[in-house]
């Protein structure tokens, strides 16, 4: 068996080269995993008296590992130490358990199947086929946080393909070998796999979902260990801000917010409505010719827009209106606008606008606004 799988928790080794060209060397023994089973390879350095190298990843390939280095000092001799990332190795030992853990949570629960896991040390991505609510997911997190408190020993085993027992997760089309690994959380999961796991399932501390999104599969993002216990507790900080700044009961806070986006949606809806029917604009009338504007702050600017332009349907005129919390100026008449007019102000201020015909619009920031505004008004008059 390869060292990795019966030591999982070595972190250092003391190793002889046996093959090595340009860009890889391939050791007597290994504690750096090649990847597999959704899991990244390891990385780490090979140490000798004389000489450092990184090992960014190995790869498998026609049954050798392959390890990928780069020289950063020294010159490589045939002997050394492999030191790994432990840090990173173990962080996807806990997530690569975590899994395990939580998709079979999920399975038990609902009428999903697996799909595929993407493995990374802060989140990482299960893929399931089937839908599954936001309150399905902490049903599923619960159990899942209920495997890893019972500290459940993991059992390693190998078995033939043909013999394998109807409830092991195994995805036969994805399988080369005829000898299988299995991974096994007793009385809960048996799963094929390749990947390192830690040894029991109070190691990986704490599962946390942190979201699901309905792509070409059902994608499941989770967090586990240390990465978990801190997200949690940023999100439990935000929420105790909530209820102690608001003063809101903290079992009402989704009410609350739900109720006043609500609101807010009406009260956007109310401003469009006064915005575009009751709203007036200022005149300034000069040789029979008119301008209309407004520069009221707090105007919805598409209700405006939409009486702007029932007006021009029974007039001639111009209007020039805007607020100043959008940022933009719009200039729109009954005929066609005169550009060489806009041109001037745009370039002496440095702004940005375009526009065609009888329409026009121009960025301002809304330290300017007045001052453009202004000089718009007294161009157009
Ligand atoms: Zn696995």
């Amino acid at each position: 068996m390869e060292l990795f799988y019966e030591e999982p928790y070595l972190r250092a080794l003391d190793v002889n080269v046996i093959e090595k060209n340009e860009e890889y060397l391939i050791f007597d023994k290994t504690i750096i995993y090649p990847g597999g089973g959704g899991q990244p390879p390891d990385s780490g350095y090979f140490i000798g008296d004389s000489f450092k190298a990184r090992i960014p990843f190995a790869k498998r390939e026609n049954g050798k590992i392959l390890h990928k280095y780069e020289l950063i000092e020294g010159k490589i001799s045939d002997h050394g130490k492999i030191v790994l990332d432990w840090e990173r190795r173990y962080a996807l030992m806990k997530m690569h358990t975590a899994e395990h853990i939580l998709y079979r949570s999920i399975e038990n629960l609902f009428n999903v199947k697996f799909q595929k896991v993407e493995l990374h040390e802060n989140e990482s991505l299960l893929f399931i086929n089937g839908n599954i609510s936001i309150d399905d997911i902490s049903r599923a997190e619960d159990l899942a946080n209920s495997i890893v408190e019972k500290n459940i020993p993991l059992k390693f085993y190998y078995g033939n393909i043909e013999d394998v027992e109807d409830d092991v997760r195994i995805r036969k089309d994805r399988i080369k070998n005829e000898k299988i690994r299995i991974v096994e959380i007793e009385g809960f999961d048996k799963s094929a796999c390749s990947g390192i796991h830690v040894k029991s399932t109070s190691e990986v501390g704490i599962i946390f979902v942190k979201s699901i999104k309905k792509s070409d599969f059902f994608e499941i993002k989770f967090l586990s260990g240390e990465t978990a216990k801190n997200f949690i507790f940023e999100n439990a900080r935000i929420v105790r801000k909530l209820y102690l700044n608001y003063n809101i009961d903290q079992s009402k806070i989704e009410e609350k917010i739900f109720n006043s986006m609500t609101m807010n949606e009406k009260f956007k809806k109310d401003l469009f409505e006064i915005s575009s029917s009751m709203f007036n604009f200022q005149l300034i009338e000069k040789n029979g010719k008119k301008l209309y504007y407004s520069d009221f702050p707090h105007a919805d600017i598409r209700g405006v827009e939409k009486r702007a332009r029932k007006m021009l349907e029974n007039e001639k005129a111009t209007v020039i209106y805007g607020n100043e919390n959008d940022e933009k100026i719009f200039i729109l008449s009954s005929e066609l606008i005169d550009k060489e007019l806009i041109k001037k102000i745009m370039e002496e201020n440095n702004l940005k606008g375009g526009g065609q015909g009888n329409y026009f619009l121009i960025a301002v920031k809304k330290e300017n606004f007045k001052k453009i505004f202004d000089e718009l008004l007294k161009k157009f008059s």
